[in-house]
């Protein structure tokens, strides 16, 4: 890890009591919760790579939030802590395997990690005499005057009882909407989110405002439940929903990690048609012995874990605007961001399509921008955050030239794009490239047009046996925006099938003018190999059957350039094929590896050429019939290997059935 020091740890937690003052005390956060997050990870690292450095009031050591003084303050007689996090898959897999472990074998709930402010209620005889923030965990703040504004906490429970209970305050989607529309037709700064509103609404003195804020409250732990009778944490929550407190429908018992998956992902779904913020799943060790056995460290239980659902959106620092050309000519400018992780992959770029699509979203070099996936895969800029500029920003500038060949862009009446007019520039080559890759030329599946564009202007191919130099730079591709491990994988193995390729496909790939497949396949067959064709006259050329003098110019005149043998030779080098292989197979279910016998005279075909179409197919042939013989294949006159084959009932086709399925 970079950056070990204790001045960088100083650094972090610096940053992270800032922006922990202003989301707990001042309900207006200035950094995002994944810059917070991130912040807060670093600083864990730190601390777990030196812990002679940590101090105990560091902010891993410490539930988050103050008690502001203006509020009567309350004691938690059992702290209220905060949650630890994890953020992928194999984060809980730790977790499940650490209580394991440890010896418990108890189911476990998953909950919806409601986005608000985390409430204790107390009881007296069933009737509610204290609610308290959570505070610094230990004591909190006295909001009992608004939450009885709250219409979901009842004021008397349905059993008289002393009983304390705790869960979270929050606003729904609707009414932040709602106050902000308010707000901004007052000209009032909109609140940030529903989380850091609910908690300005309920830390109010005046218990007027948190009225009207239609706040509203999910209950979700009992801090004593033996004193009920209660064993787990299930029946805990059904049995506050039986004393009239409002429960999450969604909470379920799950057993191991395949259902605790199944869970994130229904409710991921199910995010933004709820009616309120959920910014994670929470995962708690149901059995109420096992949770007690389990512990507590000074922040967090180790019986539950919050996953965090995945920024949608994220913060990064826009360095610059490059302009890249495509097969038309056409010219885009490029975000240039400082790498950032978004929904697994790292961004560092990203379209930003023309001009007129800068200008409206106001972009400056070095802005801070937020990035997010359109459609979960494209990263898309969304917006310049205005208010962290520092000054130092560039404005954005359309070239006027091409970044390629120097000649000056124009742009078409009406259209939004410039282009390159150049027919000659460099860039046009990118078109052969895509031809060369193409399903019908070298089938190199995975290089499209755009990423064919990309690997043209970043530099990675300027030749087509550039395509097949991309192994050695597999590392620079995975940082090629989009472009994950994965799918350059399996691209660059794609490139490496594809050398084995016949003749004919490399032939027609070379793009020789005239020459398209069917001609390809002509002349490959005709000459075996690249060699042999690369010798032949024009005399010869023409003598071919579907092979005209136009043709036969061509291939000659390309056969007669330098640059062209180069490339030849070049390609040869590196591996690719130069024979003609021969008809190519073609795989079919019904042929493949199953066993066949002909018998009689086929009218149609010729018996070896039957022979081959089924060994094409995948198939293979046997002069007799047995019981492993798949099908019989009969034409006219039939000898005993039909008799045979209805003697053991094997499958019969006739001459017009084996056609009809060896050409489907
Ligand atoms: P947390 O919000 O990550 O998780 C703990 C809290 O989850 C509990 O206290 C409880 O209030 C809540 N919760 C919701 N549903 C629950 C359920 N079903 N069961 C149990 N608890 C449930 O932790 P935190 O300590 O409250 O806050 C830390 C987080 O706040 C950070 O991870 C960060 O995202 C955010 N934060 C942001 C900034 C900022 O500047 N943007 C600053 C400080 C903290």
């Amino acid at each position: 890890m970079d950056n070990v020091t204790i001045e960088r740890m100083n650094y972090l937690i610096k940053v992270l009591e800032e922006a922990a003052y202003d989301y707990y005390v001042l309900d207006d956060p200035k950094i995002t919760d994944q810059e917070y997050d991130a912040y807060y990870r670093e600083l864990e690292t730190i601390e777990k790579l030196h812990p002679e450095w940590v101090s105990d009031t560091s902010p891993t050591k410490k539930v988050g939030g103050e008690v502001i003084d203006e509020f009567k303050k309350i004691e938690h007689t059992i702290p209220m802590l905060s949650l630890g996090d994890v953020f992928n898959e194999e984060e809980i897999i730790d977790f499940l395997k650490r209580i394991e472990d440890s010896g418990v074998n108890s189911p476990y709930v998953c909950e919806l990690k409601i986005d608000g402010l985390s409430v204790s209620l107390h009881y007296e005889k069933g009737i509610l005499t204290t609610a308290a923030t959570r505070g610094n965990g230990v004591i909190g703040e006295d909001i009992t005057h608004n939450v009885k504004t709250i219409k979901s906490i009842p004021l008397k429970l349905k059993q008289p009882l002393d009983i304390e209970v705790r869960g979270e305050i929050y606003m729904s989607k609707d009414t932040l909407a709602k106050i902000n529309k308010e707000r901004i037709s007052k000209g009032e700064k909109p609140l940030q989110n529903p989380r850091n509103a609910a908690a300005g609404s309920i830390r109010q003195l005046d218990s007027k405002v948190a009225a009207k804020r239609n706040l509203d409250a999910f209950l979700y732990h009992l801090p004593n439940p033996e004193d009920f009778g209660i064993k787990t944490h299930h029946e805990a929550l059904e049995f506050m929903k039986s004393l009239g407190f409002k429960t999450n429908p969604n909470n379920r018992i799950v057993k191991n990690i395949d259902e605790v998956m199944a869970y994130i992902h229904e409710k991921g779904e199910l995010r933004d048609s709820l009616p309120y913020d959920i910014d994670g799943v929470v995962i708690k060790v149901d059995n109420i012995k096992d949770q007690q056995s389990l512990g507590f460290t000074a922040r967090t239980p180790r019986w539950a874990i919050a996953y965090k659902f995945p920024a949608l959106e994220v913060l990064t620092k826009l360095n610059d605007i490059i302009f890249t050309v495509g097969r038309t000519g056409k010219i885009t400018p490029n975000a240039i961001l400082d790498p950032v992780q978004l929904m697994g992959s790292t961004i560092s770029r990203a379209t930003l399509h023309n001009e007129d699509y800068v200008l409206k979203k106001g972009l400056m070099i070095h802005d801070t921008v937020s990035i997010r996936k359109a459609g979960d895969v494209i990263p898309e800029v969304v917006e310049a955050k205005i208010e962290r500029r520092t000054g130092n920003e560039m404005p954005f500038k359309m070239i006027t030239n091409c970044p390629i060949c120097n000649t000056e862009l124009i742009k078409k009446e009406g259209e939004a794009d410039y282009y390159c007019p150049n027919p000659n520039c460099p860039a046009r080559h990118i078109e052969s490239f895509i031809h060369f890759v193409s399903r019908p030329a070298m089938n190199i599946d995975g290089l499209g047009e755009r990423l064919m564009e990309d690997l043209y202007n970043f530099k990675f191919i300027s030749t087509i046996p550039d395509i097949y130099k991309l192994s050695s730079k597999k590392d620079a591709l995975i940082k090629l925006e989009g472009y994950g491990e994965k799918s350059v994988t399996n691209l660059l193995n794609a490139i490496e099938v594809s050398k084995d390729n016949s003749l004919e496909r490399l032939l027609f790939g070379l793009g020789i003018k005239n020459v398209g497949k069917e001609k390809a396949k002509i002349l490959a067959k005709k000459y075996k190999n690249m060699d042999n064709l690369s010798k032949a006259s024009y005399e010869e050329l023409v003598d071919i059957p579907d092979i005209g003098p136009i043709i036969a110019n061509n291939v000659v005149a390309y056969f007669k350039d330098d640059t062209n043998l180069k490339m030849i030779e070049e390609l040869k080098e590196l591996g690719l094929n130069m024979e003609y292989i021969g008809e190519e197979l073609k795989l079919n279910e019904d042929f493949l590896e199953k066993s066949f016998v002909l018998t009689g005279t086929l009218t149609k075909l010729t018996r070896e050429e039957a022979k081959a179409l089924i060994e094409n197919a995948g198939g293979k042939t046997r002069e007799s019939v047995s019981k492993k013989t798949d099908a019989v294949i009969v034409g006219d006159n039939p000898g005993s290997k039909y008799e045979k084959a209805k003697e053991l009932n094997i499958p019969i086709w006739s001459e017009t059935e084996f056609l009809e399925k060896i050409n489907s």
